[in-house]
């Protein structure tokens, strides 16, 4: 994937491309760009486009990373009695560019949000590394995600300080456009 081979083009799908070049522009520039926020629907695109932004950054020598929250949560929930949960974590917090993937897709517990995803924001707001979010949610819908524990419990204000950090993070861009999912399946063919 390469940021040239968008070739949907939505009016939506041209901004995020944009703001996705200058982030990289600027990032080899040594300015400290904000990131970019990509929320939508299912299949129209968002995980291709960080795999593209991940390319052009390599291309140009920058270390980035694609998490995908579902399985890293069940990886980092699995380390826990292992000393591999350190290591993970200690690399995802440091990593030059970091790419949430999906954020939402997983049944957040009180735990993930307050004692791995928390940390890895605050270390990376303090150290200044850029930090990519994609989601099906926007910021409103992914603040309710967050507020409700598995408990039911109601916790607005750890919701309200990490849905802060990730709006200080990066700049939402919503993705719309066909789902690439079903053009590409073979029934559709
Ligand atoms: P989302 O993350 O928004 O759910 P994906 O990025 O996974 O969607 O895209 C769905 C499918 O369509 C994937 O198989 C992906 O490789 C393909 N795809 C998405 N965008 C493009 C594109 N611009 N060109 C070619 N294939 C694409
Ligand atoms: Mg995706």
């Amino acid at each position: 994937a390469t940021l040239a081979d968008v070739h949907i083009k939505t009016k939506a799908k041209i901004e995020a491309v944009a703001a996705a070049d200058r982030f990289i522009d600027d990032y080899v520039n040594g300015l400290k760009p904000k990131a970019l926020y990509l929320h939508g629907s299912f299949g129209v695109g968002k995980t291709y486009l960080l795999g593209a932004i991940a390319n052009d950054l390599a291309d140009k020598q920058i270390p980035s990373l694609i998490v995908y929250i579902p399985d890293f949560l069940r990886e980092i929930k699995a380390g826990i009695s292992d000393n591999t949960i350190n290591e993970k974590l200690e690399y995802v917090k440091k990593v030059p560019v970091l790419m949430l993937d999906d954020i939402g897709a997983e049944t957040m517990s009180s735990w993930a949000r307050d004692e791995v995803l928390g940390p890895i924001l605050q270390y990376r707001m303090a150290d200044k590394l850029p930090t990519f979010f994609t989601s099906n949610f926007n910021f409103d819908e992914l603040l309710n995600h967050l507020t409700f524990s598995q408990r039911g419990e109601k916790e607005e204000v750890k919701a309200a300080r990490i849905m802060q950090r990730i709006r200080t993070f990066a700049d939402p861009y919503l993705l719309d456009g066909k789902n690439y999912r079903q053009l590409i399946s073979p029934k559709q063919a």
